[in-house]
């Protein structure tokens, strides 16, 4: 098939339009630069850090962010949290370097043993009763908050495409999680407090669209899975998901375009409904509901077992 757009060979192709890969990494581009424009999510000279794993998404977002960093007049910087899980962790840190290295991109690594004084490998086999995804989360989120306040940025942006986006508002409906619900968008944030914004640029493009960018442009990073990862029901939804694509072409865009349409107000209700007052951890103040932030109690019960 030939572009749509030119005469070049197409490399993909989205119902409607076929791109050759100029003319795909054109639209990509340009989709993820509508974003941030129609959703105010950067300002001139913000310094924006990506949350960058390791892993295709993060990577892309990186070299899309880098790429536009002058016309967007940023300073893009890379932020990375090493958890310590051997077999994994290591593999896309090492990749994450290299590509660093040959794009000039800097990277601020972020490490569990350095803060949390373990690495998670070890921290799960001392503490038994909580997953290993709560700690991580809880750690993650902890270190990123520390990472911004540290690094002075303005923005956190992540990786977070289309589909992943339709599947975690389902889970929230399933769980219940009417906070997590209230705080999404293509720019998270309905709390005040001490925490930065975080957006994600790619919002609105899906996994694929994510996928063939990072091919396309050499950024596939080598095969690591986490060997921790339970994830059933986000993988049953996310199947159920692709099923009613495949029937019902771009399910997935116009169910978040509705749902960001809806945003507003639940926001706002939200706003209106639950105070929330956040004051610091008496540790280490963390921005928290609590007298001591769920990290540092986390900590705590693991170095008591240490
Ligand atoms: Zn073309
Ligand atoms: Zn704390």
């Amino acid at each position: 098939m030939k572009c749509s757009f030119c005469n070049e060979k197409s490399v993909y192709f989205d119902g409607e339009h076929a791109y050759c890969k100029k003319h795909f990494i054109e639209n990509f581009e340009n989709k993820a630069l509508s974003t941030i424009e129609k959703y105010n999510l950067i300002e001139a000279g913000d310094k924006v850090g990506v949350a960058v794993s390791g892993g295709k998404d993060s990577i892309s977002l990186l070299y899309f962010l880098n790429k536009y960093g002058d016309y967007l007049n940023i300073d893009v910087v890379g932020v990375h949290i090493d958890e310590g899980i051997a077999g994994y962790r290591n593999i896309l840190t090492e990749y994450l370097l290299e590509f660093s290295r040959r794009n000039n991109i800097k990277i601020y690594i972020y490490k569990f043993s350095d803060y949390f004084n373990i690495k998670l490998d070890e921290a799960l086999k001392l503490e038994k009763k909580l997953k290993s995804c709560t700690i991580c989360g809880v750690w993650r989120r902890w270190l990123m908050w520390r990472a911004a306040r540290e690094l002075k940025l303005d923005k956190l942006a992540t990786a977070h495409n289309l589909n992943d986006e339709v599947q975690t508002i389902i889970m929230n409906i399933f769980e219940g999680n009417i906070k997590d619900i209230a705080k999404g968008g293509p720019k998270v944030g309905i709390l005040d407090g001490d925490f930065i914004p975080r957006i994600k640029p790619f919002y609105f493009i899906t996994e694929k669209e994510t996928t063939t960018y990072a091919i396309l442009n050499g950024l596939y990073p080598p095969w690591a899975e986490c060997p921790y990862i339970v994830n059933q029901i986000r993988d049953e939804i996310r199947k159920w998901l692709y099923k009613i694509e495949s029937k019902y072409p771009n399910f997935h865009r116009k169910f978040l375009e509705r749902f960001v349409y809806a945003l507003d107000r639940i926001k706002e209700d939200y706003r209106k409904k639950e105070k929330v007052n956040l004051k610091p951890c008496r540790y280490c103040k963390y921005p928290t509901t609590r007298d001591v932030c769920r990290a540092c109690e986390i900590k705590l019960t693991i170095s008591d077992k240490m």
